[in-house]
């Protein structure tokens, strides 16, 4: 399609997106923080793609190892045989892994996605527990409110009802009731301390369900998106901590906090917390070709290959896992993750960016702006669903003034690229407070 009315010629591809069949928006092409649109516009990209494109677009070192890569090896079977970069490339990612080199997580499952990397985690986890004679614990507990994809295991223990409600839920699986409530304003009010009680709701299930039932616990440390909800203060440890004590894995969904979104090179680094497995996506390869990797302590990846029958005790590997051309992309986008100093840049840049995101408080119909590292959530007072909802208005407002935002319910997102500079948090700012002065 040339322009947006051509469409009507053209086979949708399925995007799940009613909305863009109303209003197609195109997107031509990308460089560095900016969008083009096939109508020849520059739209900002508040969104980093969908939180993936952590170096900005349009980064020739990864075209030229993408480019290189494809003409020298393809593709090479995973099974029975492997290829250099796949080892090269969990290498390098062993020295970047989540908590440095003394949390231990070090161990690289290569996958395709997010959604395959949560699977993939539940699933290692469940093997965990078989190998270390614990194969009752059969049992996945999510969050109310976290997103984990669109696997079945991660529809499972995610916490969208509405997703669950077409699928039958894997069994076994239940919720933490989700820490929103009480996390909100959490950081502009001073962070309150009530985190450990909330994680008590594990205990909760502990004694619903049997710890000797529970395999693992899978939370995002941030939930992005169901609309940035920031854990408060304690919350994560307790989680740790009741694990601990009942025999339960610790997963941390980093699919969006990985690569240096929170100022730090991961959750586990911001939050001081270790759990037992990290899934991560997205930012692994700059968003520019799909992959996923599970990093998982040295303990749950021995115990894996030394099952109780002595066999290797998990079944994992996807036709594209360690995909030559995807570690290609990976290995170049640590490389400018490295150089440009990226998986902490968010620290030097969360105050300029933290204040003007709360600036916005007090603009017509912001009930909360919650930030996090290089995240925002702007929350805007719901209106009767027949009008439909204000922020997606705001959307389409912004869109058309060059600015993409994400938006979730009554939730706007933001998430740019970690090279962004201080004259893109003016224009985010600017173009959005105009959207929302507008919007009825
Ligand atoms: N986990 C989290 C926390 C996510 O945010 C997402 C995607 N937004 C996923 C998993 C799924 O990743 P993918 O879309 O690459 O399958």
């Amino acid at each position: 399609p040339t322009n947006s009315a051509s469409l009507e010629n053209y086979w949708m591809p399925f995007t799940a997106n009613r909305q863009f069949k109303a209003a197609p928006r195109l997107l031509a092409s990308a460089e560095g923080m900016n969008y083009t649109s096939i109508d020849g516009r520059t739209v900002l990209d508040g969104t980093a793609g969908l939180w993936c494109v952590n170096a900005g677009h349009g980064r020739k070192r990864i075209t030229a190892a993408v480019e290189k890569q494809l003409s020298t090896l393809d593709f090479a079977p995973s099974f029975q045989m492997g290829h250099p970069i796949a080892f090269d490339f969990a290498e390098k990612l062993s020295q970047v892994s989540p908590g440095g080199p003394e949390a231990g997580l070090d161990r690289v499952f290569f996958t395709g996605s997010g959604s395959e990397s949560v699977d993939t985690a539940l699933k290692i986890a469940l093997a965990y527990q078989r190998a270390i004679g614990q194969g009752t614990r059969t049992r996945l507990i999510g969050r109310e409110r976290g997103y984990h994809g669109v696997g079945f295991g991660g529809i499972s223990v995610g916490g969208i009802v509405s997703n669950r409600r077409v699928f039958p839920q894997l069994p076994g699986t239940d919720h933490l009731r989700h820490t929103h409530d009480l996390a909100r304003n959490a950081y502009a009010k001073g962070e309150p301390e009530h985190g450990a009680e909330l994680a008590d709701d594990l205990e909760r299930l502990v004694a619903l369900h049997g710890a000797e039932t529970i395999a693992a616990v899978i939370v995002e440390p941030v939930a992005g998106s169901t609309g940035v909800l920031i854990p408060p203060k304690g919350y994560l440890q307790r989680l740790r901590a009741i694990c601990d004590r009942h025999g339960i894995l610790l997963i941390f969904d980093e699919v969006i906090t990985g690569f240096g979104r929170l100022g730090t090179p991961f959750a586990v680094d911001y939050f001081g917390v270790v759990p037992d497995l990290v899934t991560t996506a997205k930012g692994l390869t700059n968003g520019a070709i799909p992959m996923g990797a599970v990093f998982a302590s040295r303990t749950v990846h021995d115990a894996l290959m030394h099952g109780p029958d002595g066999q290797i005790e998990l079944f994992h590997g996807y036709t594209y896992s360690g995909h030559p051309v995807g570690c290609a992309a990976g290995i170049a986008t640590l490389e400018i993750y490295r150089e440009e100093g990226l998986l902490t840049r968010g620290a030097e840049l969360a105050g300029a960016w933290q204040d003007a995101m709360h600036s916005l408080r007090g603009l017509p119909h912001v009930i909360d702006v919650r930030t996090i590292g290089i995240i925002a959530g702007i929350e805007l007072a719901s209106r009767p669903d027949a009008i439909g909802k204000r922020a997606y208005d705001v959307f389409v407002d912004c869109f058309e003034k060059g600015l993409l935002i994400r938006v979730t319910g009554d939730i706007i997102a933001f998430s740019p690229p970690l090279i962004l500079e201080q004259k893109d948090i003016e224009r985010i700012v600017a173009v959005l407070g105009e959207a929302l002065k507008r919007v009825a």
